[in-house]
Formats: structure tokens, sequence, C-alpha cells
């Protein structure tokens, strides 16, 4: 069984003109274990389908149709208060800027040692050893020292594995990772992305990573989903969807990094910019970006689908040659 599965999620904006879907049918499914990079430009609707899963939707945005499971049960409908059990205890959340996930005035050891005593039965003392030992898992040097030091007193990079070690000391099954290395230098994104994927591997946790860096999906994820305009518009195993995107838009995306995109001749880059929700065309999404938009494109939508292990949304997904 999956340990988390998303179907037809559509996430809902009500406004005076009317409401619009910031996401639309978004389907996933995450192994435990494995690790779902969610790739698209910003405002594509990757952080929105995050936050849904962790039932942190800002209002009046709702999940208006569609459900989430985690390890088969329903998590979408919960009331906040069950919710926030859930999060925390079996869904870690790792964001962009560690600042904000830690408590100035706390120490370090505090933070972890509160985290740990909310969702475990450990005495302090046993939970402060807990505590070493994840700053340890992390690489944080000399924890027993830096226990008990401020999150001011640690480097960028130092205070992301901190985060980590916070979102997984209470051993989640799932983690939902949003930009987790955006703001860290290049140096010490590579180490946190190696982290991530080993501590994912060690506790059998699955991974929902968002991010708009193609570069980060193939070196941690094993699959990805590719998002443009509220839609998934490919899916599949990473060494697949890298070397073989279906979608103008994957071909595109991969094209902008330039030590994997191998034809750049065929999407340079990507004129214009990704249509708003509420003037999302008709027809394919991508269609006014599209080197390959014919008719039918601005006609119809194009659904998700393929039989194999991925799977992409684009009526000329056979005959492109990307
Ligand atoms: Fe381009 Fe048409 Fe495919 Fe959309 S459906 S990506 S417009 S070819
Ligand atoms: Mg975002």
């Amino acid at each position: 069984m999956a340990l988390l599965t998303v179907e037809n999620l559509t996430v809902t904006f009500p406004s005076r003109h009317g409401s619009t879907n910031a996401i639309e049918n978004v389907t996933i499914h995450v192994e435990p274990g494995e690790i779902l990079g969610m790739v698209g430009e910003s405002g594509a609707g990757k952080s929105m389908t995050g936050a849904a899963i962790i039932g942190l939707l800002e209002p009046p945005g709702h999940i208006s149709s569609g459900e989430i499971r985690l390890e088969g049960e329903r998590i979408d409908n919960l009331p906040p208060a069950a919710m926030r059990r859930i999060r925390g205890r079996r869904i870690g959340a790792i964001f962009q800027d560690p600042l904000t996930s830690l408590n100035p005035v706390l120490t370090v050891g505090d933070q972890l040692i509160e985290t740990i005593r909310a969702h475990l039965p450990l005495t302090k003392e046993a939970a402060r050893e807990r505590a070493i030992d994840w700053l340890r898992r992390v690489g944080i040097p000399a924890p027993e020292k830096r226990i008990d030091t401020y999150p001011h007193q640690y480097s960028g990079g130092m205070r992301q594995r901190v985060v980590i070690a916070l979102a997984l000391c209470a051993e989640p099954r799932l983690i939902i990772a949003d930009e987790p290395t955006t703001a860290l230098d290049v140096s010490v994104q590579a180490q946190i992305i190696a982290l991530l994927r080993r501590l994912a591997r060690e506790t059998g946790a699955a991974v929902v990573l968002v991010t708009h860096d193609m570069g980060v999906i193939a070196e941690t994820a094993d699959r990805v989903a590719v998002m443009y305009a509220g839609r998934i518009v490919e899916v599949g195993p990473v060494a697949e969807v890298l070397t073989h995107p279906r979608h103008p838009y994957t071909a595109g995306l991969m094209a902008s990094i330039p030590r994997i995109g191998p034809r750049p001749e065929i999407l340079p880059q990507i004129e214009g910019a990704m249509p708003r929700p509420a003037s999302r065309p008709a027809g394919c999404a991508f269609a006014p970006r599209c080197p390959y938009r014919i008719d039918r494109c601005i006609a119809e939508r194009p659904a998700l689908r393929g039989t194999g292990a991925a799977q992409v949304s684009c009526h000329l997904a056979e005959e492109i040659p990307v």
C-alpha cells in the first residue's frame, strides 16, 4: 500500500468574481522510503499541494474535491486538532527558511526535546540523549555541546540540518520538504540533499520534495511529478522523465539545466509566462507557450495518460521528438 495517496485533489479559492481552482485533479502516490519530487515554476501549485497534504492551506483556499490518504486513512477531512496531532507525529515538514521553523528564544536542544517528548513517551534525560543523537545524525559537530546553543549561533546550512532533525525526531512516516535547500549555498545544498536522501532510506519515511530546481530533482528524487498551471503534466521515474521528457514543458525545464539538458536546440527557453488560475485557457494550459501547438490543443484539455510507469498530458506525446 502506498504511504501517501492523493486522488484528484482540487483546491479552490472563492472570490467575488467567482471561484478559481489553484490546483486541479492532482493525483500522486508515494511509497515508503521513496522520494517524490514535485517540480514546476513558481505558482504552478506544487507548494499548494504540499500545504493541502499537511492541512495548512491558507483560507479561503480549501479542498473542494478529491481525497488524501496517509497509510490508507483519510486525512483531508479531519478536524484541526486531529490534523495538528498528525502534523509533527506522522508528517514532518521542512521549509525553505529555517528561521521560520525554529524558535529563536529556545535552545536547539529544548526544541528537539520538546518535540520528541510531545510524540514519544520518554523521560527528559532519554529525550536529551535522543536529541543529541539526532544532531549527530544530521551532521552537527560536537552535538553534546551544540545542543545547548540557540538557532542564531548556527550557520544557515547548520540551521537547516537542525530543522531536518526537528522534522524527523518524532519519526514521521511522511516528510513534506518545500524548497529545503533554496536559501543555501550550492555546496551546502548538495550536503543537505544527500542527508535527506540518506535519512529517508534509513527511516523508511516517504518524502514529497517540492522544488523549482530540476537539478535537485535529478540528485534526490526517485520519481518526479512536473506541475504546470495547477496540474500534473508529466509524472514518472526520474531516470525516465529526465532522459526522455515527453511533455514540451518538461523538455523546456530540462533544457534550462545545462549539465543535463541533452538537446537544448529543441526548446532553448520557454517564452512567455504561466497563465494565472483565473485566466487559464480552456484547452491545454501550456498551449500559449508551446511550439508544437495544434488546433486541438486550444479546444481540448489533454488528460494525463500513459500505460507504463510514466504518464503525460499532451495530445502529441507520442509524436513530439523531444
Ligand atoms: Fe503543446 Fe498541445 Fe501538448 Fe499542450 S497538448 S503541450 S499545446 S502539443
Ligand atoms: Mg513554493
